[in-house]
C-alpha cells in the first residue's frame, strides 16, 4: 500500500471496533503511527495486534472519551508513545436513538456527551497542541447520512451528527489559516457491531436503506476507512470544511433504482 501518511501521528477514538478499527488499520498501513483509543480495552488491544506488521506503529489507551480528564490523558499518551498528533479522527460514538417523545434526559445527555461533547473537548486539546507547536494537521469527524436526511427514530443521534457538520465548517474557517484541514465523513449503512443486530433482525430498517441505495449493498468499515485516509492525505491537501458522504449514493436519491 502507498505510504501516503508516512511521518504522520494519528489519534483514532473508538478504534476497538467497526469503522474506528478499520481506520486505525488503514492509517497505520499507509504509514501513520496511530494511537487506538477505546473504552473497550480488549477491542483496542486486538486492533493493535491486527496491525502488528504495518509500517505505522500502533499503540493503545483504554478510556471513556467522555471522562473529565480524557483529553489530557489521550494527549499525554500520544506524545509519550508516538509523538505530537497531526491527525485526529473523531470516531467514538453510540447509536440506537429513539423518537424525541420517548427520549429521556439521561439518554439525551449520554448522546450529547459521547457523540459531541467528548469529540469537541479532544479537538480542543489536539488543536491547542498544533497551534502552540506551529504544526499543521488534519481532523476528520464521523457524521452520518442521518444528519443529511431525516430518518425515523434517529432523533438525538442525528442531531449530534448534524452538530459535527457545523463544527467541521466552523473549525475549517478557524484553523485553515494555520494549515489545519477539518472535514467530515457521513457514512451510509455500514455493517459494524453498532447496527449488526438491526440489520439482521429489522427487515424494515435494512430494506428501507438498501432499496434507496443505488450501489445496492451495505457498506463495509473499510469503505469508510479508505475515505478517511484520503481526507488525511496530501491527495486532499486543498479540501477542507467538506462532508464526504460514503453511502453508495443513498443521500443523493429519493427513489429505489430501476431494475436492470
Ligand atoms: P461500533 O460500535 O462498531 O464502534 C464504536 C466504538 O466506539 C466501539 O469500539 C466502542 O467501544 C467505542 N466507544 C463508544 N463509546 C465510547 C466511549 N465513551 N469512550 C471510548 N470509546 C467508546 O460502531 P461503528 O459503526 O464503527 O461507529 C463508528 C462511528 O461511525 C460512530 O461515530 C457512528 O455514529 C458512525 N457511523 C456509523 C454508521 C454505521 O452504519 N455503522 C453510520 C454512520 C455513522
Amino acid at each position: 500500500m502507498e505510504a501516503r501518511l508516512s511521518g504522520e501521528v494519528a489519534i483514532v477514538t473508538g478504534a476497538g471496533s467497526g469503522i474506528g478499527r478499520a481506520t486505525a488499520l488503514r492509517l497505520s498501513a499507509e504509514g501513520a503511527h496511530t494511537l487506538v483509543v477505546d473504552i473497550n480495552e480488549a477491542g483496542a488491544k486486538e486492533t493493535v495486534t491486527l496491525g502488528g506488521g504495518h509500517p505505522g506503529r500502533l499503540q493503545m489507551i483504554g478510556l471513556d472519551v467522555s471522562a473529565e480528564h480524557a483529553p489530557e490523558q489521550i494527549m499525554s499518551a500520544c506524545i509519550a508513545k508516538l509523538g505530537h498528533p497531526s491527525v485526529f479522527v473523531n470516531n467514538a460514538g453510540i447509536g440506537g436513538a429513539r423518537p424525541t417523545h420517548e427520549t429521556e434526559d439521561a439518554e439525551l445527555d449520554r448522546f450529547l456527551d459521547v457523540n459531541f461533547r467528548s469529540g469537541f473537548r479532544i479537538c480542543r486539546a489536539v488543536l491547542s497542541d498544533m497551534v502552540e507547536g506551529h504544526r499543521t494537521g488534519t481532523i476528520v469527524h464521523l457524521s452520518s447520512i442521518f444528519a443529511l436526511r431525516g430518518f425515523p427514530t434517529s432523533s438525538v443521534y442525528s442531531a449530534t451528527k448534524g452538530a459535527l457538520i457545523s463544527l467541521t465548517q466552523n473549525q475549517s474557517a478557524d484553523y485553515g489559516p494555520y494549515g489545519i484541514r477539518v472535514n467530515a465523513v457521513a457514512p451510509g449503512v455500514i455493517r459494524t457491531p453498532m447496527n449488526a443486530e438491526r440489520l439482521d433482525n429489522n427487515a424494515w430498517f435494512r430494506d428501507t436503506l438498501l432499496e434507496a441505495t443505488p450501489l445496492g449493498r451495505v457498506g463495509a468499515p473499510e469503505d469508510i476507512a479508505a475515505g478517511i485516509a484520503f481526507l488525511c492525505s496530501y491527495d486532499a491537501s486543498f479540501i477542507t470544511g467538506q462532508v464526504l458522504a460514503i453511502d453508495g449514493g443513498w443521500s443523493t436519491t429519493k427513489f429505489a433504482p430501476m431494475p436492470v
